[in-house]
Order: structure tokens, then sequence, then C-alpha cells
């Protein structure tokens, strides 16, 4: 078997990357199935085309995280997942009061993930830390940054906008961006994902750094022959401050049906644009980091060079500390480049 090449990982949902097993065990919500593989399936978003079904596949698994005990064990299986497949450093994400329907607070919280996920640094050596996520269709986005930053919690590090984003602009919640980044957290937002130019647009006016998927720049983008020609105001905002994106091919084609031949993830890395590559939910999207890799290569020729600049894209864009980058930098993602495998 060869190893892994070591990845980096900005965007994955803790909710969305629960194993199946552990769905079977702690699921409170009815499933539709007992069986591991027919659940394995009815989680799998391909060919479904049902914004129904993928919210249902969620109020399961977030029905398995109401209890501090299960916080720490998803979180850490979650992070021992990663690191099987090379993941050297991660920052998962989660909204923390879609987990206090049994009272926990949100300190309580932020603390059961870290307790997870330091169980799974110090078995495996991965790296990670915790974006926390307000959804925009709820109003607590400011409290939800004020208990993030109460908490204490060191793996803390970034805060996030999830949830429908058609309707639901980020301006809605500039003052919580504006909490975190006084608080100093690192901002990303999702933004041109179910939404277009203008969510990506207000998303940076809120003080974003990153953009969560933000595929539908490639709207503000001018194509001619295969290539990007001109860029509208946005996508040149976006390139020349070199915002990254966070960008989650299989996640896209199960909910914006776009085909990973059309997917312009390589129109914009070769436009110079800041491209990461993320997994956004493994177990609706049934993908891994290194899925994403092997269907980018697939698809577009993408070698060895390509993935060590995504990855280096995805380090420097981190928001953890600047020792932490340069010691993963140095210690692991060159040297495992450079190794044979
Ligand atoms: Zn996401």
């Amino acid at each position: 078997m060869t190893r892994p090449l070591p990845k980096v990982l900005l965007h994955d949902h803790l909710d969305g990357g629960l194993r199946i097993g552990t769905v079977l065990e702690l699921a409170t919500a009815d499933l539709p199935t007992r069986s591991p593989k027919e659940l394995t399936d009815w989680f799998d978003q391909e060919g479904v085309n049902s914004l129904d079904r993928y919210l249902d596949a969620f109020s399961l698994t977030v029905s398995a995280m109401q209890n501090t005990g299960n916080l720490e064990r998803i979180s850490y299986e979650s992070a021992v997942d990663l690191a099987a497949d090379g993941v050297v450093y991660a920052e998962l994400r989660f909204a923390p009061s879609l987990a206090t329907e049994d009272g926990l607070c949100i300190e309580d919280v932020l603390i059961a993930i870290d307790a997870g996920l330091d169980r799974a640094e110090s078995e495996t050596g991965i790296c990670t830390a915790i974006i926390v996520d307000a959804m925009r269709q709820h109003s607590d986005s400011d409290d939800v940054v004020m208990a993030a930053l109460r908490s204490d919690v060191k793996r803390v590090v970034g805060f996030d906008l999830a949830g429908p984003e058609a309707g639901f602009p980020p301006t809605l919640h500039r003052r919580a961006c504006e909490l975190a980044l006084q608080g100093g957290l690192g901002l990303t937002i999702h933004a041109g994902e179910g939404d277009g130019v203008a969510s990506i647009e207000a998303a940076l006016r809120c003080g974003a750094q990153r953009i969560g998927h933000g595929v539908r720049i490639i709207e503000d983008c001018e194509v001619v022959g295969g290539a990007i020609t001109d860029l509208g105001p946005v996508a040149i905002q976006v390139r020349d401050r070199q915002i990254a994106l966070e960008l989650c091919p299989t996640s896209n084609r199960h909910t914006l049906g776009i085909a990973i031949d059309e997917h312009p993830i390589d129109l914009l890395y070769r436009a110079g644009f800041l491209v990461t590559v993320s997994t956004d939910n493994r177990l609706m999207s049934r993908t891994s980091l290194t899925q994403e890799f092997v269907q980018l290569a697939d698809t577009f020729g993408w070698v060895r060079e390509d993935f060590l600049s995504v990855t280096e894209n995805a380090l420097g864009a981190a928001f953890t500390t600047a020792g932490i980058v340069d010691s993963i930098l140095e210690n692991q993602i060159r040297r495992g480049f450079a190794a044979p495998n």
C-alpha cells in the first residue's frame, strides 16, 4: 500500500462526518433502517437531489450529538479517520447551538469536542483546530461568538456562517463577524454555493478572510476556450487579495448538480485564485480528501505539484498560529511530498 500524501483540510463539518456504526449506536432520531449497508446508501446523496433528504440526514447525525460523551467520541473518531487518510492538519467545524437540545451550553459542547480532538491528536499526531459555526437562519450568532470566546478553548481558531445562504445574507450577522475578528478568530463564510456572486461580495464586506465553497465566483468570470479570460469586480477582489476558496467538488455535485468535469476548480486554479480542496460532509458525500484528489487527477490531470500547491495554499490560509503552520509545512508537507511513495 502506498503512503497517503500529507494533506490539509480546511472545510469539514463534524456533523457531516460520523461513522455509520456510530450513527447506528448513538442517534436518538428514528433511523430509516438498522442495516449499516442500507444506512450508508441512505446517507449517500449521489443522484438523490433532494434538499429534504439532505436536511433529514443532518437531523439524524445531530440527534447523536446531544451529550458530552457522544460529542467527545464523534470528534475523536473524525480526527482519527482524517489522520488515516493522511490529513496532518484539519479545521473541523460545527454549530454548537445544534447540540444544546438536551441542556448542554455552547461552552460544554466546545470543551467536549476539544477533548475528543485532544485524544485523537495524542494517538495519531494529527493537528486539529475548531471552527465555530452559527446558523444564518438563527438569530443567536452574537451569543455563539461570545460563548466561543468565553470558553477559552484554545483549539477554537475561527468562526463561520453556515445554513441556507439565499435569503439570509451574512450582513444579518455583521456584528457576530466583527466580534469574532476582534476576538482574534479567523473568519470564513459559506458563500457562492446556494447563492451567487452578490453573496460572496457580502461575505467579503463582512470581513471574510476565506470563502466556504465560493464556487459561483465563476459567474463573475469570463470563460473563453476553456480558460478564464476576464474577471468581474468581485472575482478581481477574490483573486488579487488571495482570498482562499474552500472548494468541495463532490459536495457541489450533490447540492448543485455540478458534474466533476464541469466544476470550475481547475479553471480557477489556473487563473491564479487561491484554490484549496475540502470534503464538506464525508458521510453524505461518501468521500475523503484522498478521493477528492483522485478525481481531480483523473478529471483534470492534476499531478503531485498541483496537489502540493493546493496543500500549501490551504496551510497558508489556516487559522492556526504561524508557528504551527511553519512546522507542519517543513516537517510534514514538504518532507512528505519529497519522499517517494
Ligand atoms: Zn460546508
